[in-house]
């Protein structure tokens, strides 16, 4: 037996918790953002599947769902389930040992690894999947047990632009700093670069909403989408120049004396710069660029400054780009120029995608974050979180790397050697992937916590089998910036484990004596909500029988007596001034753009039926026969060029690499565009192709816009 101090598993410790629920339990779909309140009902007989409705009062989705959270019990039972811990034998094969071997090991492997090579050799890779709690305790444990600064998670592939443009703009990010109740009530409403009719269905029925009320809907993203099909008006710019048109749209909107002076002179300061530099550029260089002419900008500066009440939502299409959280500041210009921002139904807003990508952020699985929201280099936040943690605010590290670069240093030019990684498909999910898959290669110890034995587990040296989510409980925060609560529907199965308890037995053995001895998910949240007491994201006055009580509660919640905050912005921004704060961001190109060797944009994104890098939802029978392979949307014209028919294969190249994707002809697309999903890896990952270049504030890689070249795939002669 192994020395070692080792708090008890919550498993072990709360037997109470672990028996089949008498009915039906009201809880969240385990997929995106929008958490759609489900009610989940467990078969007293053993091994049978659940069954999954949507929830009817839930507020946010009312009674609707889309086809993945339907099918979302189809993975708590998947055959391909890890029900045992994996671990790297001699014989370079994985085979099922037992926690204690496999902790053990991990542990050790650890300390030897720091031992020769300091604390920042080891580091963690979190995910936008995990609970508030999870993100909490993994930040936690990455600077108090390992005391490494190398801690960043898949958000920072997500939303971190959208986080970054709203925290300069207003001094804080929530997704959408109002409830997604209020998209029915604006008269104007712009969807920027999301196709949010394909990836977050249910919440069309508030634009179908807004529309039957006499509302104007724009839409504004390169390819014709589903959603762009519901609007008035569609904006198909070129691929990369959000941010022209978003400052042009800005240009028109001085030039036809439609901003707000008398606001922008009351709530904002920096006005001066803006106006400076969008005029800059002309109209007629704007429409050049983008696309887009001059009269359907107009209509659409018009129809968001006439409107009594405008919105501007952001999805993925503006932000995953190196320039993601400038075009993200323009669109805040733009809204703050019309005095819209803080109004009733009115404003700026990102539509998060992943489940919990709001929450991962807030507490401490960002490089740069500590719970609450506090920044890990200001030296009051510092304090106050360790006093919490118990260490001196010397003890904690410094801000660690973000999420492609913390991958990229990966080995030991880079210098971490040694990584564990929770709920990320980190090898499909990156952008250059084959770059990524070499450098998890010559890790020195690499520990995926998974359900599955996904593409970045089976390169792990150590494989932990964790709880689904059904099995488990915990909060977490949807794009509202609402704190749900995830409830247990029935026991986990045999030999598998929660993060939380894995993060404690890891703790225990690695010498932690205090700080990783919770006994439940509640408790980790009870510790959460002082740490981010009298922070930006506030949670002390949240607990899970309040959010049971109330839907939800809204951050910031500060008191006991508090209902949460579901609008922010009427009053106050949240810089010390109150004020908001316009940027200039000056247009710039894409890193990458056609040329002579590489003619073509290539763009990537989602199917309605698979989730992110697809590592539960290819395992999902229904999603898979809807949707068996990435297929490559080309222009008729383009493909007549090329000589490819429908089906047929494509080979597509980019500098990094090529991939072949079977052919779907649509002119749904720009004749200059090729779009695949990414949800897929090996072969037929989109990632091979896309450039890792960074947006300077958010560090978001540059996933919507590279150069290709395309040909059509010679079929070999029988
Ligand atoms: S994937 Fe998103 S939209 Fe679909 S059911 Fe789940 S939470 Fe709702």
């Amino acid at each position: 037996m192994s020395a070692r101090t080792e708090a008890p598993a919550l498993s072990e410790a709360l037997p109470r918790l672990l028996h089949l629920a008498s009915g039906p339990v009201k809880t969240h779909c385990p997929y995106c953002a929008f958490q759609c309140g489900m009610t989940v009902t467990a078969s007293p007989v053993e091994g049978e599947a659940l069954t999954v409705q949507a929830d009817q009062d839930f507020p946010v989705n009312r009674g609707q769902m889309c086809i993945k959270g339907f099918t979302s019990a189809a993975i708590v039972d998947h055959p391909k389930r890890l029900r045992s811990p994996l671990l790297r034998g001699a014989d370079g094969k994985l085979s099922a040992v037992s926690w204690d071997t496999a902790l053990d090991f991990v542990a050790r492997r650890i300390r030897e690894l720091q031992k020769a090579h300091g604390p920042a050799t080891v580091g963690t890779f979190g995910s936008g999947a995990l609970t508030n709690e999870k993100a909490y305790l993994l930040g936690k444990f990455t600077r108090v047990v390992l005391k490494s600064p190398n801690i960043d998670y898949n958000g920072r592939y997500c939303m971190s632009s959208a986080a970054a443009g709203q925290n300069r703009a207003f001094g804080v990010d929530r997704g959408m700093p109002f409830p997604v109740s209020d998209i029915a009530e604006t008269e104007t409403l712009l969807l920027w670069g999301t196709n949010c009719a394909d990836t977050m269905p249910p919440i069309m029925q508030w634009v179908y909403e807004q529309q039957r009320r006499g509302g104007n809907l724009i839409v504004v993203d390169p390819r014709f989408t589903d959603t762009a099909r519901s609007a008035a008006l569609h904006l198909q710019l070129t691929p990369g120049t959000d941010l022209a048109l978003a400052n042009g749209l800005l240009h028109l909107a001085l030039a036809e004396k439609l901003i707000d002076r008398a606001y922008i002179a009351e709530r904002t300061e920096g006005f001066a710069d803006v106006e400076r530099s969008v005029l800059t550029r002309s109209p007629a260089f704007v429409e050049r660029l983008t696309g887009v002419s001059i009269e359907k900008q107009l209509r659409a500066v018009r129809l968001l400054a006439g409107a009594s009440s405008s919105m501007v939502l952001s999805g993925r299409g503006a932000e995953q780009q190196s320039k993601g959280s400038e075009t993200v500041m323009a669109l805040i210009n733009l809204m703050l120029a019309l005095g819209k921002v803080g109004k009733p139904a009115s404003g700026y807003g990102c539509l998060t995608g992943q489940g919990n990508g709001q929450g991962g952020r807030e507490h401490g699985q960002k490089a740069d974050q500590l719970p609450g929201y506090q920044l890990i280099e200001n030296p009051e936040h510092r304090e106050a979180i360790a006093k919490v943690w118990g260490i001196e605010p010397s003890e904690l590290p410094g801000k660690g790397k973000s999420a492609y670069e913390l991958l990229d240093s990966l080995g030991p030019q880079g210098g971490i050697r040694g990584l564990l990684v929770f709920g990320s498909n980190v090898s499909v999910a990156s952008p250059n992937a084959t770059n990524i898959k070499n450098k998890l290669a010559q890790l020195e110890l690499l520990v995926v916590c998974d359900a599955f034995l996904n593409e970045t587990a089976e390169g792990a040296h150590v494989v932990l089998p964790i709880a689904q989510w059904a099995e488990e409980e915990g909060t977490m925060t949807n794009l509202e910036g609402r704190v749900i609560l995830r409830q247990r529907v029935r026991p986990p199965l045999p030999g598998v484990k929660n993060d939380l308890e894995i993060l404690c037995a890891l703790a225990g053995r690695l010498g932690a004596t205090q700080g990783f001895s919770f006994t439940s998910s509640e408790s980790v949240f009870d510790e959460l909500r002082l740490a981010t007491r009298g922070a930006k994201a506030d949670y002390s006055g949240i607990d899970y029988a309040k959010i049971r009580a109330a839907q939800g509660v809204f951050w910031p919640c500060p008191s006991d007596d508090h209902p949460g905050t579901p609008r922010l912005f009427a009053e106050r921004f949240l810089h010390p001034s109150g004020r908001a704060r316009f940027h200039p961001v000056p247009y710039r190109p894409a890193a990458e753009l056609p040329d002579d060797s590489y003619p073509l944009y290539f763009t990537t994104g989602r199917y309605k039926e698979h989730y992110n890098s697809g590592a539960q939802t290819r395992l999902v029978d229904k999603l898979l026969d809807a949707k068996p392979e990435p297929m490559l949307q080309i222009h008729p014209r383009l493909a007549a060029r090329l000589g490819v028919k429908q089906g047929e294969q494509v080979v597509v190249d980019s500098r990094r690499g090529s991939v072949s994707f079977a052919a779907q002809l649509s002119a749904d697309i720009r004749p200059d565009t090729l779009f695949a999903p990414f949800h897929w890896g090996g072969r037929q990952a989109a990632n091979l192709l896309t450039i890792p270049a960074l947006d300077p504030f958010s560090r978001m890689p540059e996933f919507k816009v590279c150069a290709v070249r395309a040909r059509a795939q010679k079929v070999a002669a029988k």
